[in-house]
């Protein structure tokens, strides 16, 4: 979307401005009546989950949370604030890779075969809440599913003219940690429009700024006034505040070459020792991507269809080559998971796989914690250790 802005627009260009919640909830009815699904957190089964809004009185104001390792509950803030949260359990992920995704049928038809392709047509999605390392793993899905010669149509059909609506992170969870990824919690391009949210004696305010045309748009016809210097300087305090509360980091060091350097490490069986290998880290991670296809017939056998559904490297079948799977071990499946991540997706793709989102820590159900994996990796590197090893 950002590939419109324009820089002489003069919401683009100036200091930016403050809405309070009527702003929010005139973005949302402006949103829902120019024809957007909006899509963003509201409070759902113990959880802030990510899903349709028909109003702003569904964020979640006064809801915060408390995450670490394979633990995440919800708990009330007295403030009211409705961002200061850290990433839920989804990521934007389902809305623009789905889960599943039926690519064709065929019906058997007086004795002939008739296929019929299936065509997605979601609409055009308006997401409210994308937290910064969301809006990175966004920018790397998009150079993995439209960036090379092979372009996902379901994913380009769905990312093209979707909305991006960032807000930036003043309230680092647990398991948090983009700056060491450096992708947070201040947003970086891509967005639309970004806000950031502040609560304090003079009220509850949102600091937003557009970044395209139509972003600007937006925000011309929403009642909001310029910013005044308290309120950037307090939300732009809020930000450095929150990159100096991350809840974890990874070593300081170049992680694409502890990956390489590390390969024989025994750190590998101690995290295979306690790896159920069920995938759940693939499946929330934002930038996971690998899909399988299923074919399915139903009892009468003139009815087949054909599914794209997520796919885990952790699953056996993933590696799966003519004689059996290529990683059989867990240790090969978690390692190969964590050096694809954080080593070869520069090699593939130019950037780390990883965004610092901390989902795979909270999500794993037995609280395997990819930072501290990391950094026994990098302690026996320092140990010497590897000169020892052997190939
Ligand atoms: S690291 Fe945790 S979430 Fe990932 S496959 Fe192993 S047990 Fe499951
Ligand atoms: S590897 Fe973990 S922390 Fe990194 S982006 Fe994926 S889920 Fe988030």
């Amino acid at each position: 979307m950002n590939a419109d802005a324009d820089e002489n627009s003069p919401a683009l260009t100036s200091g930016g401005f403050v809405m309070g919640k009527d702003g929010m909830a005139a973005l949302v009815d402006m949103l829902v009546r120019h024809g957007f699904t909006v899509v963003g957190p509201t409070v759902r089964d113990g959880a802030i989950v990510l899903a349709e809004l028909r109003s702003a009185d569904e964020l979640p104001y006064g809801w915060g949370v408390e995450l670490e390792a394979g633990r995440y509950r919800l708990r009330e803030r007295p403030d009211g604030a409705a961002f200061a949260n850290s990433a839920g359990p989804q990521s934007w992920k389902p809305f623009l890779h789905p889960s599943r995704v039926r690519e064709w049928n065929a019906d058997r038809v007086d004795g002939e075969l008739v296929l019929t392709a299936d065509q997605d047509t979601p609409g055009r999605y308006a997401f409210l809440g994308v937290r910064p390392c969301d809006l990175r793993a966004i920018a790397i899905q998009d150079r993995v599913l439209t960036g090379g010669a092979y372009r996902d149509p379901v994913y380009e059909g769905r990312r093209t003219g979707a909305l991006l609506i960032a807000v930036e992170c003043t309230e680092p969870g647990a398991t948090c940690f983009c700056v060491s990824m450096g992708a947070g919690p201040a947003a970086g391009p891509g967005y639309d429009l970004v806000m950031t949210e502040v609560v304090d004696e003079d009220g509850h305010r949102f600091f937003v700024r557009s970044g395209s045309r139509e972003g600007a748009e937006i925000l011309a016809g929403l009642p909001a006034r310029p910013a005044d210097p308290y309120t950037r300087r307090t939300a732009d305090a809020a930000v450095t505040a929150a990159a100096d509360r991350m809840g974890r980091t990874m070593p300081e060091t170049d992680l694409r070459e502890l990956m390489a350097a590390t390969l024989d490490a025994p750190r590998w069986d101690d995290a295979a020792g306690r790896c159920l290998t069920c995938g759940n880290c693939t499946m929330v991670c934002p930038t996971c991507f690998c899909t399988t296809t299923e074919d399915v017939t139903d009892l009468t056998g003139d009815h087949a269809e054909r599914w794209r559904l997520w796919d885990s490297c952790f699953d056996l079948d993933f590696s799966h080559l003519h004689g059996g799977p290529v990683r059989a071990s867990a240790r090969s499946r978690y390692r190969q998971w964590m050096t694809h991540k954080l080593g070869t997706w520069y090699d593939q793709f130019g950037s780390s796989g990883c965004v610092g989102c901390g989902r795979c820590i909270v999500w794993c159900p037995v609280g395997i914690d990819i930072t501290e994996e990391a950094a026994a990796l990098h302690d026996w590197t320092q140990s010497g250790a590897t000169q020892e090893s052997g190939p």
